[in-house]
């Protein structure tokens, strides 16, 4: 048996009810707590299984390096799995991404690539990037937004989790996409057990992505702050047929709620769990479902002490 060590404790998080942010709405707002994961973040799970099941099929050497194009969450989690495992880790990262996820990954023993914040089609983007470098260099390229073992966890683990929690009464599941494994995989796995369930996806203004989901054409493409979801290609873990609505959240909206989020919840979360919750609290505010709306809460907010969106909020004055 493997020794697995932390590994062993990823998932299982708690379902939590927002009872003063959403008291009153028409159907109650629960959220998975991802944030509690042992590396920070909703994509432990993925990086575990993707390594987990490349090792499974033999293509992952002893002592290998993996590399990932990563907004800095996978990276954290196989940066956990690199250690336990014995194997070496670099992580492409756009520009955009928050100075502290880098640090973090470098502390934590990975080769950090920081690329321009290039379109999809430049060989500068950050996913072109990582290919390239796999290619160059024989290394695993983990490859989460098309490696089918991201939703095949989400369906195994966060959907079945969230099944078992609400003992299968759930009127909708909101979540943004970055890779589309969540929202795809807890959404074809709660559609398999609950029908009628909705499935919702919260995209930032600036995503072409909510346009795809309405219409099969993306979006135009512009800029957002929030980190870690949303774009202008679709990837191979983001699956349309699961996905009923989309939701536009502006960076403010997301930004405030994350406020809102730690002081009136106690929940200590990042940008993107503020998109989630804003999307979640229309879906159930409109009246037309009863059953719990279910959201996740993908990151901790420690990850962005240094964006000006949260200097914003006094932590400079001190
Ligand atoms: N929020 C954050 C902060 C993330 O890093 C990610 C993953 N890029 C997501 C949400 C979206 O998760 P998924 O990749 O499963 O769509």
């Amino acid at each position: 048996m493997k020794a697995d060590g932390v590994l062993k404790h990823i998932g299982r998080t708690p379902l939590v009810r927002l009872d003063r942010i959403a008291a009153g709405l028409g159907a109650p707002v629960l959220v998975k707590c991802e944030h509690m994961n042992p590396g920070g973040s909703v994509k432990d799970r993925l990086a575990k299984a993707i390594v987990d099941d490349a090792e499974a099929r033999g293509v992952l050497r002893p002592g290998a390096t993996l590399i990932e194009a990563t907004a800095g969450n996978t990276g954290m989690g196989l940066a956990m799995v690199a250690a336990v495992r014995g194997y070496g880790l670099v992580c492409v990262m756009p520009e955009k991404m928050s100075i502290d996820k880098r640090a973090a990954l470098a502390a934590a023993g990975a080769r950090v690539v920081v690329t321009p914040n290039a379109p999809p089609a430049s060989p500068d983007h950050f996913k072109q990037v990582a290919r390239r470098m796999a290619r160059e260099n024989d290394w695993f390229l983990t490859d989460q937004f098309e490696n089918p073992a991201n939703v095949r966890v989400h369906e195994e683990t966060t959907g079945a989790e969230i099944l078992e929690q609400t003992r299968g009464r759930i009127g909708a599941f909101v979540a943004g996409a970055g890779t589309g494994g969540t929202i795809s995989g807890v959404g074809r796995r709660l559609k398999a057990a609950i029908v009628g369930v909705r499935v919702v996806l919260a995209d930032p203004e600036g995503s072409g992505l909510a346009g795809w989901v309405e219409t099969g054409k993306l979006g135009p493409d512009g800029s957002y702050a929030v980190e870690g979801i949303g774009g202008s290609d679709i990837p191979g873990n983001l699956h349309r047929d699961v996905i009923d609505a989309a939701e536009r959240v502006s960076d403010e909206e997301s930004f405030e709620m994350v406020k809102r989020l730690a002081r009136e919840e106690g929940l200590f979360v990042g940008g993107s769990a503020g998109t989630n919750v804003v999307a979640a609290l229309r879906v159930a505010s409109r009246g037309d479902i009863d059953e719990p709306v279910v959201t996740v809460l993908p990151d901790a907010w420690d990850r962005y002490r240094a964006k000006p969106w949260m200097q914003a909020w006094g932590a400079t004055s001190l």
